[in-house]
């Protein structure tokens, strides 16, 4: 029987894993942390009965995939939950923006900014299955869609500052903005636009919804699918070398790509060791989970119905802190994302007291305190917030990347979404998951296609490794 080892239980180690034991082959995933789950763990963090999601919250890229379609993950009890506003946006006074499911909702919201807003992402919502279909999957193929994925393509390549000038309106500016952030690059960059875009469309094609328990209750489904294959997970188990394993005839690296370099060692060729080395991280981010009494009070009505809060302002504000981080300095009020997944999931919460959940962007490996900027920019358009904090678990840049190897210098994303990276990561190649050694392979969201807790860097790798063996 073919045999494989994945290294760490990441939601691409555990899709990578299961994609493997549903083909037949005995899968030993190895983690090294005591609970399975990596970027995808939720515990009581704050407050007993108050659950906060520790890394990933929201899952628009996870909804409909190969992956999902493969795998019936609600079969393993995984329930999504939409919150009413997907994310909304609040500036100062009472002003602010909303992405509703709906284009046509969201258009009509924006006011003279909403025909824009329909032109850029009412087509693309149209077809976004056809374009996951091929951004999905490393970029170095034949599109299925071209005329789709072209649209895409061009809008993706702009700068996030140079697309969002076409909105007229403070408030049009800073929707997009706040979703383009999540790219953690100057705005004013090539291609910064691209997860604005394909985030934005998400939330119209499939809405931000979030896991019913936790995020938590992805990897157990992942978890259960795989035990149910015959496959199984070794927690507080940490590999330093593939020498240690039992020479499997797959393993699956769900690393960063300098701990694959280190892991494989001297069997690693050069021409796959030299991309990996050069490979480069982006900013940090510090984390902090508060559990509150009562609800946020927004001065923006639609943020209180909304499951993620842009914090930050005005398109240039946001521009200015993104940039500073990307210089390596803390700006006085960086942008920060706030999440209310109790409000999509209210079993998260205990007796009218709510997980909020709330990082900001910082530099790579920031060593200071970012507690006190997070909770001014949120009592900033919140006036009276800081009362209503019960407690709060700080999660700094240090012990981030404790918690998780791969969150090298606090990079929550596996790497820096400059252009190159964006489109060849870790390496330009046709499968751009073998690392030059026969059976061995890289699966993290260091690969096509990069962040979030969808699995398809997991699945992808498991799929090349499944068509060599034949
Ligand atoms: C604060 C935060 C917010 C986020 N928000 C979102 C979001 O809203 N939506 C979204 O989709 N994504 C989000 N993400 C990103 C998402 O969590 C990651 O992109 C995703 O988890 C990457 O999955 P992965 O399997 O590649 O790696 P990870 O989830 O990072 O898992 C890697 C696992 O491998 C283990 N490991 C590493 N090295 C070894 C070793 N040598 N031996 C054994 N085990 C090892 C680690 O302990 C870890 O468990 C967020 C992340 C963070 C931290």
């Amino acid at each position: 029987m073919t045999t494989a080892v994945v290294v760490g239980s990441g939601p691409n180690g555990l899709a990578a894993a299961v994609t493997l034991a549903r083909a037949g082959v005995r899968v030993t995933v190895l983690e090294a942390a005591d609970v399975a789950g990596g970027g995808t763990r939720s515990s009581e963090l704050t407050l007993p009965g108050v659950v906060h999601d520790e890394c990933s919250g929201f899952h628009p890229l996870a909804v409909d995939t190969a992956f999902s379609r493969d795998v019936d993950l609600a079969a393993y009890g995984l329930r999504w939950r939409w919150p009413e506003v997907q994310y909304s946006h609040p500036l100062d006074g009472r002003r602010g923006a909303a992405s509703l499911r709906s284009v046509e909702d969201t258009a009509a919201g924006l006011g003279a900014d909403g025909r824009r807003w329909s032109a850029v992402f009412g087509p693309l919502t149209r077809r976004f299955d056809q374009i996951t279909a091929d951004f999905l999957r490393p970029m170095i193929h034949v599109p299925a869609h071209p005329l789709a994925l072209a649209r895409f393509g061009v809008l993706s390549s702009l700068p996030a500052s140079l697309l969002a000038a076409g909105w007229r309106t403070p408030e049009g500016k800073a929707l997009f903005a706040g979703v383009a952030a999540h790219a953690m690059r100057p705005l004013s960059s090539p291609m910064s636009s691209a997860i604005g875009v394909a985030l934005g469309t998400a939330a119209h094609a499939y809405g931000w919804p979030v896991a019913e328990g936790g995020s938590a209750a992805i990897s157990r489904a992942m978890v259960a699918a795989l035990e149910g294959a015959g496959g199984k997970v070794v927690t507080g188990s940490r590999v330093r070398s593939l020498a240690e394993l039992d020479d499997p005839d797959i393993v699956m690296l769900d690393t960063t790509p300098a701990a694959a370099v280190s892991l494989v060692g001297d069997r690693m060729p050069d021409r796959v060791r030299r991309p990996l080395s050069r490979y480069r991280h982006g900013p940090g981010v510090f984390k902090v989970d508060f559990a509150i009494d009562g609800d946020v009070p927004w001065l923006h009505e639609d943020s209180r119905r909304a499951g993620t809060v842009h914090v930050g302002g005005t398109l240039a504000q946001i521009a200015e802190a993104e940039h500073a981080v990307s210089r390596g300095t803390m700006p006085e009020r960086p942008f920060v994302l706030v999440g209310q997944q109790y409000l999509a999931d209210p079993s998260r919460s205990q007796d009218g007291r709510h997980p909020l959940y709330a990082y900001a962007h910082v530099p790579a490996g920031y060593t200071g305190d970012a507690t006190a900027s997070i909770e001014s920019q949120i009592e900033r358009f919140a006036p009276g917030f800081k009362e209503r904090i019960l407690a709060r678990h700080v999660r700094s840049v240090a012990q981030m990347e404790e918690h998780n190897p791969n969150y090298v210098g606090g990079d929550v994303v596996t790497g820096a979404n400059s252009p190159r990276q964006l489109v060849f990561r870790p390496r330009a190649a046709l499968n751009p998951y073998a690392l030059g050694v026969p059976g061995v392979y890289l699966c993290s969201a260091a690969t096509p296609p990069g962040a979030g807790a969808h699995g398809m860097c997991g699945y992808n790798a498991a799929k090349a490794a499944l068509a060599l063996l034949r």
